[in-house]
């Protein structure tokens, strides 16, 4: 593992100097999603120019090295994780998919009248609707978890809400609003004394902190690449084995099979199971480059940095009179949603992009999380590695320009 700096990083990432409104860009949008290392682009390019090929079927040369490219990526991606072996991962189009995957699946099978599917408000939309669809066809219930003013989730609460008749829990290992890291591994231990199982939304956690879902003891968890400076379309489910082997199949078709007649079909294993059609190949090539190029900076000086960078943009939004904040966790990751006394959050975003300053306004997909705070929208500033002090600065001095006009 190499050293780190902001500027090793911005100088792989070629979107990162371009101008927008004829102003450098500064991307503050990173929860929405990160911008792509020139590592990454080339790879998907150098496949689609020289390696293309359908993996799995077929006997020639080009499917086999595009099946090793996949299953590089999969062995790639369990590692990052901590997974003990790539056959518990799952290729899905994103966070979204796999949570859907698992209340289609396991859920249909293992949540049933009157059961609780415990969901922090904290959640995204992705982390709810899914469990309320499963709920209203399995007649179970939706039973949100309350959030402290600073936005951590109410562990007390929590505590209070589990019983046995919890089926699930589904929490973010980090949330895309206020930015809070709940204490996982102690959540998912808890309900495991209640025999429930956990998912975690690890959307927003994976391009910020180390995860390993054996510690963690997850039983699912979920992400998408595109938050990891890969491309969209493509993410991973991780599922314990013993709950891959149980979980009936999904969507059906060509890869999920061993034999199909008119009579009787029988399936591949998991992963491949689940994994019906043809996956996102160039996905998964960019996915295994991102993990590469971030796998060549030093975790630990990357965590300080993206910790120094936090507390120096908490720092400058302070200074911005009518500026608040929302949520200040203890425990967070560099998502910073906040409201400028006066003047609408949709506004405030568009005046900032004239600026080269690229946030997200609105309500984030996350409508009970603002509603804790009395909101409907809020503008978001979401930090990674390759953002510098100066950026910050900078969106600092348009907010006071904002607030001053
Ligand atoms: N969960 C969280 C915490 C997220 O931030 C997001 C993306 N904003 C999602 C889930 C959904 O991810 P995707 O749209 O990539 O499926």
């Amino acid at each position: 593992r190499g050293a780190f700096s902001p500027e090793m990083a911005r100088r792989d990432v070629p979107i990162l100097h371009r101008l927008v409104n004829g102003r450098p860009l500064v991307w503050l949008d990173n929860g929405a999603t990160t911008q792509k290392p020139r590592q990454v682009i080339e790879a998907v390019a150098a496949f689609y120019g020289s390696a293309n090929s359908n993996i799995h079927r077929g006997a020639h040369s080009m499917a086999r090295d595009a099946t090793a490219l996949y299953e590089a990526g999969r062995a790639a991606v369990a590692d990052f994780l901590g997974a003990p072996s790539p056959e518990e991962i799952v290729f899905v189009r994103g966070t979204t998919e796999a949570i859907n995957l698992v209340a289609q699946t396991w859920g249909r099978a293992n949540v049933g009248p009157g059961d609780d599917i415990l969901v922090p408000v904290l959640e995204h939309h992705s982390d709810i609707v899914p469990w309320q669809q499963l709920a209203a066809e399995t007649h179970a219930r939706v039973v949100p978890v309350p959030l402290l003013p600073d936005g951590q989730i109410d562990q007390f609460a929590y505590a209070d809400l589990l019983s046995s008749r919890t089926r699930l829990v589904a929490v973010s290992h980090a949330s895309n609003v206020l930015g809070t890291v709940p204490p996982v591994a102690e959540m998912t231990a808890l309900a495991h004394r209640y025999g429930a199982k956990v998912l975690v939304d690890g959307a927003q956690a994976v391009a910020h902190f180390p995860v390993d879902v054996q510690a963690l003891d997850a039983d699912f968890y979920a992400f998408s690449g595109h938050k990891l400076f890969a491309p969209t379309g493509i993410g991973a489910l991780y599922a314990k084995p013993e709950l891959l082997a149980s979980m009936a199949p999904w969507q059906g078709g060509g890869n999920m099979i061993e034999s199909v007649s008119f009579d009787r079909t029988t399936f591949a294993p998991a992963p491949h199971l689940f994994e019906a059609g043809t996956g996102h190949i160039s996905g998964v090539v960019g996915l295994l480059a991102a993990l590469d190029w971030l796998s060549s900076f030093d975790h630990e000086a990357v965590a300080a940095y993206e910790t120094q960078l936090l507390a120096y943009a908490q720092q400058a939004l302070a200074a911005v009179p009518g500026l608040r904040v929302l949520g200040e966790a203890p425990d967070r990751i560099g998502v910073l949603a906040f409201t400028l006394a006066g003047h609408d959050s949709t506004a405030v975003a568009q005046a900032l992009d004239l600026e080269g300053v690229a946030v997200r306004s609105g309500h984030h997909c996350a409508q009970p999380a603002l509603a804790h705070y009395g909101l409907d929208s809020a503008v978001r500033a979401s930090l990674a590695l390759y953002n510098t002090p100066e950026e910050v600065d900078q969106l600092a001095a348009s907010l006071l320009r904002i607030q001053q006009s």
